[in-house]
């Protein structure tokens, strides 16, 4: 069984408008689906991913509403299971999260940089502690973003001091960080968090993914992809030309997420 951890889609009237917009502001990245549920159907299908998590973010207080009712219309606790989103700087975010965890949706996905926070700002304490008496698993994007500029949000270092103020799960998109290896290395390895595999492949050298994997151990890997920037064959890719043994991959590739996902 394969679950896919990090994965995009948006509702179909705006699938094609989001998909080209966030294609242009990444400098033209590929995209392997369609940007709709049915086009991540699709690419699962050929690829044969068995369940996927597909992560959303409002970027604004408005956008909560329709973020999350889309997350709920299509998780169905089979083979999608969609996180809901909340703006850290919304005045109803604590209604927000209750709503999300009500819809039975298991996490929230924070993107610091397109949501315009520093993971480790005091600030978001209360938002933190919120999502923890909730339970929520929280999902951050981590490292540089192809989007923006830097200073980026959500480094290494600042997910580590963040992480304290947390009590339910969190994962660190893209390996601890794309493009901060070293940081990961140093600041998150060993630590209580999770790490999804995304965005990895021809991005992440064999020799810190295998240094991160030893550090970190396969126990606290999930398997992502990051579709539609990049495709679950990519992924696998890179992690079979890891020398991993059968049951760290199976650990990796689904049992630490149904573990996480309670499934
Ligand atoms: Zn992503």
């Amino acid at each position: 069984m394969i679950i896919d951890f990090h994965t995009h889609c948006f509702p179909d009237r705006i699938a094609e408008r989001a998909i080209e917009k966030l294609s242009f502001l990444s400098g033209g990245l590929e995209h392997s689906t369609n940007g709709t549920l049915q086009g991540l159907k699709d690419s699962m299908q050929k690829y044969g991913v068995d369940i996927s998590v597909v992560l959303s973010i409002a970027t604004n207080e408005q956008q909560q509403q329709n973020v999350n009712e889309f997350a709920k219309t299509i998780d169905n606790k089979k083979d999608i299971f969609s996180f809901g989103s909340v703006f850290p700087f919304a005045k109803d975010f604590e209604e927000q999260l209750e709503k999300i965890k009500e819809m039975g949706l298991k996490g929230v996905k924070l993107h610091p940089d397109y949501q315009g926070f520093f993971v480790d700002d005091e600030k978001m304490k209360p938002l933190y502690k919120k999502i923890s008496d909730l339970g929520l698993i929280t999902v951050f994007h981590a490292g540089m973003d192809y989007g923006f500029a830097p200073p980026y949000c959500a480094t290494p270092e600042r997910i580590a001091r963040a992480l304290n103020w947390f009590e339910s799960p969190v994962v660190a998109a893209h390996w601890g960080g794309i493009n901060c290896n070293e940081g990961v290395l140093e600041h998150l390895c060993g630590k209580n968090i999770y790490f999804d595999t995304s965005f990895g492949y021809s991005m992440m050298p064999r020799y810190y993914a295998l240094k991160i994997l030893e550090k970190h151990t396969p126990d606290k890997m999930l398997f992502g992809t990051d579709t539609p920037w990049h495709t679950p064959q990519m992924e696998l890719r890179l992690l079979n030309n890891l020398g991993l043994s059968d049951t760290d991959m199976e650990k990796i590739t689904s049992r630490n997420a149904k573990k996480l996902l309670g499934i």
